[in-house]
């Protein structure tokens, strides 16, 4: 007997053996779609009526094993009711039930990447062989969803509730050795050799030195754990996984499913992991998550599309050695392009090169980097005081102060010293991409790279097009940003670009509040609950007060319709600046910053700021944590709007992951118009109306009351 299906195929080898096949015809990788679910279910059926079958290898034609469940398809599965939901997952898990059922024993030669419905699959065999190079887990929880294909049941009976919590509910990948420990797999060897190991495994098996038909029990029957054993193993869990898990209910509620399964036979357990399955995935939080591992790919496609086969940066070039170039010059080494770093003195050339030490420094001691590897980087970063050398250069990003007269004049300058097709970026803030270019010989060479500090830690580099930018010169910069591995998004050009320009809108928003009375505490304590990493005060003090009152005022004079404000007093970011109180640089800003005992800077209540703040507003109104959202929220959303429908960004997956990756987005909102999506366009509108007194910036654009009226949203 054998099956030539799209997706598997089952042949029979010799005695009685065959070996079932992932191999997904037309793609890269082997992944559980609706294909591949019903061509397994249709070889299920054959192999229970092969009566001479004596045993079984599962093996994939790929180069990684399966990668896990079609998350293209979730957002249709996933739109049905609840019910039907749990009973198409129990339709599935009884496929994967008969497997393991099958009256002979089945051995997994995992070969590459087994994750999620990848390593559930794996789970589901008797035995397990596995790639020194493979790696394994359960990353359900990080789309917002439990594992629904009995990772929950079997991974626990396999190798212990403790590690299973620890596998499922952080949903880390696991590299063989740390497999075979736990054990999850029974061997672990070279590369080449995990077919013919899974071979002779079964053929050890069949020769009767291993009992398959009791390790297999082990899966069909509750834990191993008395009733003390049990609550001791949950309940220290719960300590470690609740405040781990954050706002993320996914792991929190997977540990609650292993839980409450832990004392059920196979049936019981697995009708349990389907409730909390069904429970996640019709959650908002899930479809954020997912939304947002979509988006990802999006992002990555179209940067991709961007490169083409432009020319690979081979070598670098940042202008200013200050916090942004030290950190581009670093960050382009450490990936493995070298860079020269100009400065027009000592001093700054002395501070670029101590940035990138001190990061290289911490790496090695974290023990992330060798020593020798370190000496190498540092190498890599050129310092120099002129442009001897820039005829070789591919990119320069120029980080020197934001000033448009010395931009315009250091860009000048450096193009003389370029190669024909060099290209020139700037790192610029604020400036006007099309007007920095207005003294350039090649403007067509030049564009925006607008890294975010720090830029090491941050992954989005908007890559900005000047009116005059080519084709050829984005590419090339797109390369570079993907290059230094960043995450480059192409904009269009405008004051603030994208990030900055819908984050001035949010701090104006911030700014009318505290006018109007509130207490900027708790403005912060509503926003930190809402999802933002930091809430709007405590940002600002992070951007730098001096920052923000300068890119500030550019914004204003560029949209003044909706920046510029006759408040009564000045912004409580005015008297910041006013105060010298610049933020988190100079220790004193909305808080005042001190040092811990382990020596890291800790933000505390300050009464000199509250006092100067007070004078703006004076913490004299109430209001409630929803205005309080709406009041930040909306001018923000709007402005995201007014982008898209400028095309200053191209798609809603690109907005949201620029705020995302650009200023800390709430993650499980999935970004500005998930989030839209999530209240419905309608309610949103609604909520901007209630504040249309306040003015412009609460003004819904014309496309999005029209998505209103029509009950549209941005994703499916
Ligand atoms: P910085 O003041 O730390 O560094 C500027 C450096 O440029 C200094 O070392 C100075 O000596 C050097 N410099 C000045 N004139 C020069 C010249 N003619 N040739 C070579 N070097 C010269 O400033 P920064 O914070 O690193 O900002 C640099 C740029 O990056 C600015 O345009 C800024 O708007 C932008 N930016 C800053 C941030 C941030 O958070 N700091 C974020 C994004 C973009």
């Amino acid at each position: 007997m054998s099956y030539q299906g799209k997706a598997i195929t089952l042949s029979a080898l010799e005695n009685g053996i065959y070996e079932l096949c992932f191999d997904l015809q037309g793609e890269s990788v082997n992944k559980f779609n609706a294909l591949t679910l019903n061509e397994f279910g249709d070889v299920v059926e054959q192999l229970q009526a092969t009566a001479d079958a004596k045993g079984l290898i599962v093996t994939s034609g790929k180069g990684l094993f399966i990668a896990g469940a079609d998350i293209t398809e979730f957002a249709v599965m996933f739109a049905g009711s609840e019910d039907d939901l749990k009973a198409g997952n129990l339709k599935i898990n009884s496929i994967f039930n008969a497997f393991e059922d099958l009256p002979f024993p089945t051995v997994c030669a995992i070969n590459g990447i087994a994750l999620g419905g990848g390593l559930e699959m794996a789970l589901a065999c008797d035995y397990r062989v596995m790639s020194a190079s493979a790696k394994v887990g359960l990353p359900e929880v990080k789309l917002g969803i439990n594992p629904g294909f009995g990772g929950t049941v079997r991974l626990p009976r396999v190798i212990g509730a403790d590690n299973a919590i620890e596998w499922v509910c952080t949903g880390s990948e696991y590299r063989a050795d740390r497999a075979l420990k736990d054990g999850a797999v029974d061997a672990v060897v070279a590369h080449e050799s995990v077919r013919e190991a899974a071979l002779d495994l079964l053929a050890d098996v069949l020769a009767g030195d291993f009992d398959y038909v009791a390790k297999r029990q082990e899966k069909l029957e509750p834990l191993k754990l008395n009733d003390i054993e049990r609550m001791m193993v949950f309940t220290s869990a719960k300590g470690v996984v609740i405040p781990q898990a954050g706002k993320f209910p996914a792991p929190k509620l997977a540990l609650k499913s292993m839980e409450r399964s832990a004392n059920l036979d196979r049936a019981g357990a697995l009708d349990v992991e389907a409730d909390f399955f069904v429970q996640l995935a019709k959650s908002e939080i899930s479809s954020a998550l997912i939304q947002l591992f979509l988006n990802n790919q999006v992002v990555d496609k179209v940067a991709k599309g961007f490169v083409g086969d432009s020319k690979s940066v081979e070598q670098a070039a940042v202008l200013g050695a200050g916090i942004m170039g030290g950190g581009i010059a670093y960050q382009s080494a450490v990936k493995g392009t070298p860079v020269l770093m100009k400065d027009i003195n000592e001093a700054g050339i002395k501070l670029g090169l101590d940035e990138a030490k001190n990061l290289l420094a911490k790496r090695v001691n974290r023990g992330r980097m060798k020593a020798e590897k370190m000496a190498d980087v540092l190498n890599a970063i050129r310092p120099t005081l002129n442009y001897e050398d820039f005829g070789g250069v591919d990119v320069v990003v120029e980080a020197v102060v934001e000033n448009e007269k010395v931009k315009k004049a250091v860009l000048a300058e450096c193009e003389t010293h370029l190669a024909e097709d060099a290209v020139l970026t700037s790192n610029t803030s604020t400036i006007s991409i099309t007007r920095l270019a207005e003294d350039l010989k090649r403007p067509e060479n030049f564009c925006g790279m607008h890294f975010f500090n720090p830029v090491h830690a941050m992954p989005l580099v908007e890559v900005i097009r000047g009116e005059k930018s080519s084709e050829e010169t984005i590419a090339r910069t797109v390369a570079f940003a993907l290059k230094m591995g960043k995450t480059p998004i192409v904009v269009n050009d405008c004051p603030g670009f994208f990030v900055n320009r819908v984050l001035f809108p949010y701090f104006a928003g911030f700014n009318i509040l505290v006018a109007q009375g509130a207490d900027f505490h708790k403005v912060d304590k509503v926003m930190e609950n809402f999802g933002w990493p930091m809430g709007p005060a405590y940002l600002l003090d992070v951007v730098g007060i001096d920052t923000a009152d300068h890119a500030g005022s550019v914004m204003a004079n560029a949209f003044p319709d909706r920046l510029k404000f006759d408040l009564d007093q000045q912004s409580a970011v005015d008297v910041m600046y006013q105060a010298k109180r610049f933020g988190q640089k100079n220790d004193k800003g909305f808080y005042a910053y001190e040092l811990d005992r382990r020596g890291r800077s800790k933000k505390v209540v300050c009464e000199e700021a509250n006092a100067l703040v007070k004078s703006v507003g004076g913490f004299t109104a109430e209001f409630s944590d929803e205005e309080i959202i709406a009041r930040t929220m909306v001018p923000m959303v709007n402005e995201v709007m007014r982008c898209m429908d400028e095309g200053i960004v191209a798609s809603a997956a690109e907005a949201d992951m620029a705020l995302i990756m650009g200023i800390g987005f709430p993650m499980f909102r999935g970004g500005a118009l998930k989030y839209v999506d999530a209240m419905g366009a309608k309610a949103f509108v609604e909520m901007a109306d209630k504040y249309a007194h306040l003015g412009a910036l609460y003004q819904p654009t014309d496309s999005l009351r029209n998505m209103a009226a029509n009950g549209e949203t941005f994703y499916q």
